[in-house]
């Protein structure tokens, strides 16, 4: 593979123009040309034999969507192929405050949770920087409106542990919301974790005001353990220790993932035994029902069993929500996409 041009913030691309040859202004048009989500060979303003010099060493486009599946609820969901042939999937949805894009980070992921589909083929490789901005840039242009950006809110929950290809998302987050670029702030993007706790540690002395969410999907270890192979290597105490410490470090609240899963993680005790673990703490709670995964045995809680999990928590004082499965139809869960297309669907 190539290197990936989307890697390169805009001084780095300075750099890059003298190294071939050419004036400063061409890396503001090679810069805004990328942010537009075009491939190289798309930059007209270019001189072509800049573009071809370039094409030597760079991909002409590290990310291309393949597949477009579009819901009922009108939620997005593509197929992406990457430079090497590898696919990724992302999620596009259009709230009243603005539109999300749900990135991937790494092609699988190695986290093993049992209810996942991300994870059924491993961890393959990580995505580097580029490759997670390009999703939202090839996004961004679909959706764009004159000067109204696509995209204005990024989630880190496609497939891939964002903590287990640490380096490459703090630069994505910070390319991602580099003046003259994209420029999505670090307040509207989500990053969601497993628990990677010394990651944890180190995201909240990087100076970037992300929204810090945890899939937590239960109130013991042990129980946890279950579905979620790292809870036999981070407690939940450690785990709320790293939260606590991010609310202190950045002033922004946390918020914890919960999918219902029957008989699982969702009778009254395990709704009691939340309230009174994150009784006071400045955290909020994302119910989902399970999206049911075809290769797993594992399945959702009943809508009633979901609105009772809620109202517990609510009654406790807890600020919870209960989401919408969004695309539920088009296979809108971590992975599910990907999953059927390697399968041959
Ligand atoms: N690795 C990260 C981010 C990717 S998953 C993490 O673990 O947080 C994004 C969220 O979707 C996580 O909360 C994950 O546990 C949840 N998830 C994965 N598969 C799901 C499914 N089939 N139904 C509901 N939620 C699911």
């Amino acid at each position: 593979m190539k290197k990936i041009i989307q890697d390169l913030n805009f001084e780095q691309l300075k750099q890059l123009a003298a190294e071939y040859g050419e004036k400063p202004f061409r890396a503001k048009q090679l810069y805004t040309g990328i942010m537009q989500g075009k491939k190289l060979t798309e930059i007209s303003v270019l001189p072509k034999a800049f573009i071809q010099k370039l094409l030597e060493d760079y991909e002409d486009a590290p990310v291309t969507i393949i597949k477009t599946l579009v819901s009922r609820d009108g939620t997005e969901k593509y197929l992406f192929r990457l430079a090497d042939g590898n696919v990724i999937e992302g999620v596009f949805m259009q709230y009243s405050y603005g539109n999300t894009q749900c990135v991937s980070t790494q092609v699988g992921c190695r986290m093993g949770c049992k209810f996942c589909a991300s994870t059924l083929g491993g961890r393959i490789r990580d995505l580097t920087s580029g490759e997670i901005l390009s999703q939202v840039l090839v996004v961004n242009a679909m959706h764009a409106d004159g000067k109204k950006r696509g995209v204005t809110n990024v989630v880190l929950m496609g497939s891939g542990e964002p903590l287990d290809n640490y380096q490459s998302v703090v630069t994505f987050i910070r390319n991602l919301a580099a003046e003259g670029g994209i420029n999505i702030s670090p307040r509207n993007v989500s990053l969601s974790t497993c628990g990677l706790v010394p990651e944890m540690y180190k995201l909240a002395d990087e100076g970037l005001p992300v929204n810090l969410t945890v899939s937590l999907h239960n109130v013991t270890d042990g129980e946890r353990a279950r579905t979620m192979p790292i809870a036999n290597r981070y407690k939940i105490a450690e785990i709320l220790a790293a939260c606590a410490n991010y609310f202190e470090k950045t002033g922004r609240r946390y918020i914890f993932e919960y999918s219902l899963i029957e008989g699982e993680n969702a009778d009254d005790k395990h709704a009691q035994a939340l309230c009174r673990l994150l009784a006071g703490k400045p955290c909020h709670v994302n119910l989902i029902r399970l999206n049911d995964v075809k290769e797993r045995k594992l399945s959702a809680a009943s809508e009633n069993a979901a609105q009772n999990f809620l109202q517990i928590l609510q009654n406790g004082g807890i600020s919870a929500t209960l989401r919408r499965r969004m695309g539920a139809d088009i296979g809108g869960a971590c992975g599910q996409l990907r999953a059927g297309y390697l399968s041959g669907q």
